[in-house]
């Protein structure tokens, strides 16, 4: 069902010498530069371990690459629009949030900070929106992130390392003419300078909001690092939901959000999309004093929903998307990247979308409402879920989406040695690979003031894996080498 192979950038494999030398150097390299995470076996705060990448950047075509590069600044307008259409986002979440406790309770926030009035009507949005290649030569979107998308800084380091190890091996030019340029993390940061500028409070400080336990400490801490580059003025903190306390948080006379005495001007999640964030319902009433804050948000809550899988799913009905872009040509741009997702709602699109998932699974994947990998279902047990679901309102909270099945081609995946009897980890795999593209936004209601592309990010698993976290270990941090 695979489609076609995509050659690698150089003729594999590598001699068993060069390979060995090569590895040496890639993994020292990639570890002094910050490819790294703290281990989760061995947690401490006095250690960092490689992240998984691959020894070369993967091939990928050129046309579909500047494609989804260029359509970028469409796609960040289109969930500014959704996110601010109070109309919009209540159709699409009607029926799932009757089942789907998470987004109802974000939906349940939405409602109220809109029935008050928002005190901040300007959003961030720090976006990727991540595709799998199909067919070859067609591009066709995954998913988007509107919340905590990650590796923006981690992406930049593994194109510079990427340069690094080509050139290492004899392919100095072919590298500079051929790995693209990418500083994500660069466009990320001034995005968060901006937001912050807008506050418009010199003394005003950046709070990330976090995991209790942060394993991806390399790629946040480089966003803390480059914000110092970009504008020493500013001081970051960092506090997970559960370790903030409605004491230590409080609004100001003008509803200004304080944090330790602070006044916050910028409010970025890298963590609050997954439901181990909030344990008790005290997280919960954090999250919404944030939103109920003049604090910019990162992203608002309203931008948290426009990312969820049921308004993409709402997005890719073909007349919905001439409501948001305004010229036929930009629906016609992002209509191309769109693949099938259907609705599991009780009407007639859904029994037909039911009908198709059971009679074919290996077509489709079925994903809930979740992020951060690992939810989704694929292959036979998609009938299973189906057919114990499609009498019970449960399935409102899933959508269907066509299965896209991306080239394969070979490539070396590097890991950290966690097991003592191994000397090295690295195999020569069949891997496929997944493009990711950065989006900066910045607006209201009413205008647009910040509106970018401003890099992109390779991961690559196993063709054997059906989902690839990183941090996980599955998946890998990867860099395009661009081929005609
Ligand atoms: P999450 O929010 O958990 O990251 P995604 O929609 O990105 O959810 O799905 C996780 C992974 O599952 C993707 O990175 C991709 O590898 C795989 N996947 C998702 N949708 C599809 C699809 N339509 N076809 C093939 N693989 C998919
Ligand atoms: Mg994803």
């Amino acid at each position: 069902m695979t489609a076609c192979r995509l050659e690698p950038c150089i003729k594999l494999p590598l001699s068993e010498e060069k390979l060995r030398e090569s590895v040496d150097k890639a993994k020292d390299w990639t570890l002094m530069h910050g490819i790294s995470k703290r281990s989760m076996k061995n947690y401490s705060k006095d250690q960092v371990q490689l992240l998984p990448f691959t020894l070369i950047p993967s091939s990928f075509p050129q046309k579909p690459f500047l494609i989804v590069k260029n359509v970028q600044v469409l796609l960040n307008q289109l969930i500014h629009k959704v996110a601010y259409d109070k109309e919009f986002l209540t159709n699409s979440l009607k029926s799932t949030i009757q089942t789907d406790s998470f987004t109802a309770k974000l939906f349940r926030i939405y409602e109220t900070v809109y029935e008050e009035g928002f005190s901040q009507n300007i959003s961030l949005g720090l976006l990727r929106s991540d595709y799998l290649l199909h067919d070859d030569c067609k591009i066709k979107q995954v998913e988007i992130n509107t919340i905590a998308a990650s590796f923006a800084a981690l992406a930049t380091i593994t194109s510079q390392y990427h340069k690094y190890i080509l050139g290492e091996l004899g392919y100095t030019k072919e590298a500079n003419e051929r790995i693209p340029e990418n500083n994500a993390i660069i466009g990320f940061c001034e995005g968060l300078v901006r937001a912050w500028e807008l506050y418009n409070n010199t003394e005003a400080i950046i709070l990330f909001i976090v995991e209790d336990v942060t394993y991806n400490i390399s790629d946040q801490r480089f966003h803390e690092f480059q914000i110092r580059q970009l504008c020493p003025k500013i001081k970051i903190i960092r506090r997970s939901l559960t370790s903030l306390t409605l004491e230590e948080v409080k609004l100001g006379p003008n509803k200004e959000l304080i944090v330790a005495n602070m006044i916050v001007a910028v409010v970025y999640y890298r963590s609050g999309y997954e439901l181990e964030a909030y344990p008790t319902e005290k997280e919960w009433d954090i999250r919404l004093l944030i939103e109920r804050s003049r604090a910019i948000k990162c992203p608002s809550v309203q931008y948290h929903l426009a990312g969820t899988k049921k308004v993409q799913q709402s997005l890719a009905q073909s007349s919905v998307l001439k409501k948001f872009l305004k010229d036929e040509t930009s629906v016609a741009r992002v209509q191309e990247i769109f693949t099938g997702l259907y609705t599991l709602d009780f009407n007639e699109d859904g029994e037909k979308a039911i009908e198709m998932g059971i009679s074919k699974p290996n077509k489709f994947v079925l994903k809930p409402q979740r992020e951060g990998g690992g939810n989704n279902i694929y292959n036979e047990n998609i009938k299973t879920w189906l057919s114990s679901m499609r009498d019970s309102q449960e399935r409102t909270a899933w959508i269907l989406m066509d299965r896209i099945y991306p080239p394969l081609q070979k490539n070396y995946l590097i890991r950290a040695v966690e097991d003592p009897s191994l000397e090295d980890n690295f195999d020569l795999l069949e891997v496929i690979t997944e493009l990711g593209v950065y989006g900066v936004i910045i607006g209201d209601s009413n205008n647009i003031i910040v509106n970018k592309q401003v890099g992109h990010i390779l991961r690559t698993k196993a063709s054997s894996e059906d989902e690839g976290g990183i941090v996980a270990g599955v998946g890998a941090l990867d860099s395009p080498y661009l081929i005609s």
